[in-house]
């Protein structure tokens, strides 16, 4: 199959979330199995910093925004970097930038510090447009374009409005994944004229939602397929509290939303091998190596270093959706009775709650250690010398630091919800005795039972030392590599071709 992956976000060239991680590994797993695939991406300013080389192509053309505005671009060109230790990572993918200085090469990529970017619309419908003529420019014909989260989202009824016109049926397949239901791209209807159809063709089976231009809304009724990042948040956001709108939409559609979990990159996320660590460490040798490891965070980080108490760690953007309403009660707790816990958070965002955070860390230098920011080294550390991780998402699509946690033999404390609760299994009596459990999930989605399920946590971890290794050992063993999400997703690509065929 030929595929061509559209994405805003892409490991190492641009990143704010786990979209960066699907979109810069899940091309090259599919491609190592024989199928050719490319993405297509804005040219934003971070790419120059990959350390990839960065070719200028002949590629270049113009898109008709307005009668007044017509926007050129040249297409850039670079590969998904190849591990030179992993030789299953051999599979050449390309990589081709859009590349529109106004619109892309700005400091961020969505948006600054006054919110979003004012003219995101204008932005990111030309780069739906402009994506669509870079596939008709590959040199090769594309059987399904797959399409992540609302930023590429209007391309399936935009190529179906150009055959419309053309009166042919489109003959691209189209797969939309929704990594985030929150982030829909909804904007007023008069951002619809940068699309350059007309306005019959602002209807709601297409377009239009309420009288807006919603992207996401768009991308659920026009693709062949919608799939999200697992199977509980499938099947949550087709439910009022968790589908922000579009929920009765998703149940109408005529295909059901698929979930696929999210692979894990196990180069870069891998105990034995990770340069970031004081101490490298396997299933065999956890115990000790994480003791090291605990005590050279202890130093790095400024808290006293200490191989007995329980260090919880905590790493994710400081947003609402992480759970930081109940986080915080439960760390002000912890601190202002002095409990023998010690606390390490790295989380950048919402200002409040890095306020917050900051104040508490200044306060209770010796049990907390909060660094505001974004630093994937110390994220490795935190996930190999934390005792527990905890993650109480109050949704949370898929997640991939309780997957890192498992992996780095870091038991998590998790909300029931999405991913999390597909991935982490309850430390029940009855899975503590089969031996199958991974985690500790809260009763309910509040500071009481995540103050319960670390209570849980940390018995287990220092009154039964066995139980605690089964699950340690049992989490570290599971197999989250890219080949078998790869494997559904191939599947399903192989299913929405036919089905449009
Ligand atoms: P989301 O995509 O909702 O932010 P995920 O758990 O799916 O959450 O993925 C977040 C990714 O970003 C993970 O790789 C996580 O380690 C990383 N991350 C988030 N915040 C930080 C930070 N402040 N520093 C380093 N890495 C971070």
């Amino acid at each position: 199959m030929n595929i061509v992956y559209l994405t805003t976000e892409a490991v190492p060239f641009a990143k704010t979330g786990g979209l960066a991680d699907v979109c810069g590994t899940l091309p090259k797993v599919v491609a190592a199995q024989g199928h050719r695939c490319a993405v297509i991406m804005p040219a934003f300013s971070t790419i120059e910093r990959s350390l990839q080389p960065i070719e200028t192509t002949d590629i270049s053309f113009a898109v008709p925004m307005s009668d007044q505005k017509l926007i050129g671009c040249r297409l850039l060109k670079s590969h998904l970097p190849k591990d030179p230790n992993d030789p299953e990572d051999s599979a050449e993918v390309p990589v081709y930038f859009i590349d529109q200085p106004q619109y892309f090469r700005r400091p961020s990529l969505y948006g600054d510090a006054n919110g979003d970017y004012p003219d995101n619309a204008e932005r990111f419908i030309f780069y739906c447009r402009a994506a669509i003529i870079a596939m008709s420019r590959l040199g090769w014909p594309v059987d399904l374009v797959h399409c992540n989260d609302w930023q590429s989202a209007l391309v399936p009824a935009l190529m179906r409005a150009a055959s419309d016109n053309a009166s042919k049926s489109p003959t691209i397949a189209t797969m939309l994944s929704i990594h985030n239901m929150a982030y829909q791209g909804n904007f007023g209807f008069d951002a619809f004229p940068w699309t350059g159809l007309s306005w019959d063709h602002f209807r709601p089976e297409s377009f239009e939602y309420y009288n807006q231009l919603n992207f996401l809304k768009t991308g659920v009724v026009t693709s062949d397929v919608i799939s999200t990042v697992s199977p509980t948040y499938a099947l949550e956001i087709q439910t009022p509290e968790y589908g922000c709108g579009l929920d009765s939409i998703l149940r109408g559609i005529p295909q059901p939303v698929e979930g696929i979990i999210n692979g894990i990159d196990t180069n870069i996320w891998n105990p034995e091998t990770d340069p970031n660590l004081s101490r490298n460490y396997s299933v065999t040798d956890w115990a000790d190596a994480k003791i090291d490891n605990k005590l050279a965070l202890q130093a790095e980080v400024g808290l006293p270093q200490d191989p007995d108490v329980p260090l919880i760690g905590l790493i994710g953007r400081l947003a609402d959706q992480k759970g930081w309403d109940l986080i915080l009660p439960v760390l002000r707790e912890h601190l202002a009775e002095s409990r023998p816990t010690q606390w390490v958070v790295l989380g950048s965002g919402d200002p409040k709650i890095e306020e917050q955070l900051r104040e508490l860390a200044e306060e209770h230098k010796d049990q907390l250690a909060a660094y505001i920011g974004f630093s994937d080294a110390l994220a490795h550390r935190i996930e190999a010398s934390s005792d527990i991780f905890v993650m109480p998402s109050h949704y949370e699509p898929c997640g991939l630091n309780q997957l890192y946690s498992l992996r780095y033999g870091t038991p998590c404390v998790v909300t029931r919800t999405g991913g999390l609760a597909d991935t982490i299994v309850d430390a029940t009596p009855a899975n503590l005795a089969a031996n199958r459990a991974t985690g500790f999930h809260l009763n309910d989605n509040s500071a009481g039972a995540l103050d319960h399920a670390i209570n849980r946590a940390l018995q287990l971890r220092y009154h039964s030392p066995e139980k605690w290794k089964n699950l340690v050992e049992f989490g570290m063993r599971q197999d989250w590599t890219w080949r078998k999400s790869a494997d559904q997703y191939i599947q399903l690509y192989a299913r929405t071709i036919s089905l449009n065929r």
